[in-house]
């Protein structure tokens, strides 16, 4: 049974290594040099720069990478931060810096220390929340992408609704009303909170819907963790169990076209690039998964409309800097500006890590939300001149973090979203998935056609790196019992899984 993989993402790897674990013979085809899209890691004039994403979690016991782990026989190379380390520090509009460290009690004095006993009931109401809704949400297949699934969201529904039936009402209640309604009204915390969802959400406290912002806010304890020598080692790790398990990766393969026929998809139509430039392929397959946004997704489908990036869709800008070592004051690996101006989040992860470049140096990179709109229709100077000024802008914000960081910066990269769409494709440079406004914002992996699924952010669970990884098991496992066939990592069951053959 054959499988083609558009995109080697984290979604898109994590779908294939489990695919080829389970015996399927699958092809990931990767336009780029290299894994991970917007988790990947890059080389430039000697240093490992992070794509986009830098901060990680999800390696608990029931994480979804310690699941890979397990199920794929791999290990990530990380060093997972321990309770009472920071991992985060917000610098508030006042002038004060609230710490996020890792492990609840520590961040609850942290808390009281910078806002007061009125923040207490918040946290005491997003611990709740967040415990409840951790219980139900790994694999939780929503929407349901067919019978099967739905039996499965029932399964899993039902007794956790029985469980939780003394607080029921406020659970549901929090589908619908946002993570504002929780907070005290100090204004400067309600920033904290609205900078904080930005980065996990896409959108501030006003638009995140109460559980997700309960959840999104959890990150600490989620066992985060620094991936050695850059975000990309992820990604690079998947790449490396699929081919353990018998698939292969070809990169410079982009697809340009799906091949249907009687409502199925029975081809993809490859161009090459690097040293076979000009050459194109075909490959036929049984199942396709595409790691792609809905968009990019139909326009690969011949006479199909393509739609847009969702209005309140995101890009980023992103700035990737070089500083001698000892220009970066001491504080947590990860440092978020929510005073004045854009909210910027500056990492500098891997202090002194040899994987990223000679000793002495940090690499350090800082990502503000940028809107599509600004970038589209531009001339090539209009883009030059506006791509230096959001520079300009970045680079100030990132001097009230790293003072001198102008002055004595090796080198200074500037990405928008053009570069997105150049490096992963993404349609207008779209990053980040749907903004969590209500819990029907991001759809089921289905398509139209029985034999091709989408994963990665733009389904649920959604973006961040930890949540596409759980889309990828998600993918998988409905693949593998659309085709009947057993998951390895579930324990095996006398009856066939499926009972929805296409
Ligand atoms: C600036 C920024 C900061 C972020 N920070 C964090 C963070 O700190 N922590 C976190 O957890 N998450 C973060 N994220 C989000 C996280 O990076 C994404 O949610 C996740 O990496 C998306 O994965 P994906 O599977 O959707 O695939 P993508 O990353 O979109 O990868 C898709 C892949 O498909 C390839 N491709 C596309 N079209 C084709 C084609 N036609 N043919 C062949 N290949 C193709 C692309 O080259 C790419 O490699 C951040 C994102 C950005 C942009």
């Amino acid at each position: 049974m054959k499988v083609v993989v558009i995109g080697a993402g984290v979604g898109g790897l994590t779908t294939a290594a489990l695919l080829a674990q389970a015996g399927l013979e699958v092809s990931v085809l990767e336009h780029h040099t290299y894994p991970g899209g917007s988790a990947g890691t890059f080389w430039h004039r000697g240093f490992r720069f992070d794509a986009g994403a830098t901060l990680l979690a999800g390696f608990d016991e029931e994480g979804v990478f310690t699941r890979l782990e397990r199920r794929l026989g791999v290990r990530f190379p990380v060093r997972k931060l321990t309770p009472g380390e920071p991992l985060m520090e917000v610098w508030l509009p006042d002038g004060r810096v609230v710490m996020r460290p890792v492990g609840r009690a520590f961040e609850l004095e942290a808390q009281r220390e910078a806002f007061g006993k009125s923040v207490q009931g918040f946290w005491a109401w997003q611990e709740r929340r967040a415990l409840a809704l951790w219980k139900l949400a790994q694999g939780l297949p929503f929407p349901p992408a067919d019978v099967q699934e739905l039996r499965q969201l029932v399964r899993k529904g039902l007794p956790w609704a029985l469980e939780n039936l003394a607080d029921l009402g406020g659970l549901l209640a929090d589908l619908l009303r946002p993570t504002l309604t929780h907070a005290p009204a100090d204004p400067i915390f309600r920033r904290f909170l609205d900078a904080q969802l930005l980065i996990a959400s896409q959108t501030d406290a006003r638009g995140t819907y109460a559980l997700f912002g309960a959840a999104a806010l959890d990150l600490p304890h989620r066992s985060p963790a620094l991936p050695e020598g850059g975000m990309g080692a992820i990604a690079e790790t998947l790449a490396e169990a699929v081919q353990i398990h018998g698939g292969r990766l070809l990169y410079r393969h982009r697809v340009e076209r799906l091949r249907v026929r009687n409502g199925r998809v029975e081809a993809v139509e490859v161009a090459l690039g690097g040293r076979r430039r000009g050459e194109r392929e075909v490959l036929e397959a049984d199942v396709f998964i595409a790691n792609l946004t809905p968009g990019d997704l139909a326009a690969l489908i011949p006479d199909g409309p393509q739609p847009p990036p969702p209005a309140d869709g995101w890009g980023a800008f992103m700035l990737h800097a070089v500083v001698p070592e000892g220009l970066i004051p001491p504080g947590a690996p990860y440092r978020q500006w929510a005073g004045e101006g854009d909210w910027t989040f500056v990492s500098l992860a891997d202090a002194g890590g040899p994987l990223r470049g000679p000793a002495g140096w940090r690499v350090l990179s800082a990502s503000v939300h940028t809107r599509l709109a600004e970038w589209r229709g531009l001339s090539k100077e209009g883009y030059q001149a506006h791509k230096q000024a959001w520079q300009e802008r970045v680079l100030r914000q990132v001097e009230r973090l790293i003072p001198g960081i102008r002055e004595s910066a090796l080198l200074v990269l500037g990405g928008t979203p053009r570069t997105y769409h150049f490096y992963t494709r993404r349609q207008d440079g779209w990053v980040g998935g749907y903004p969590q406004r209500h819990p029907f914002r991001t759809p089921s992996p289905r398509t139209p056609f029985p034999n091709l699924w989408r994963v990665g952010e733009t389904i649920f669970p959604g973006q961040s790196v930890p949540a596409v990884a759980m889309g990828g098991e998600r993918v998988a496992a409905l693949v593998l019992a659309r085709l009947g066939l057993a998951n390895p990592s579930e324990p095996q069951s006398p009856a066939p899984l499926s009972s929805t053959q296409p």
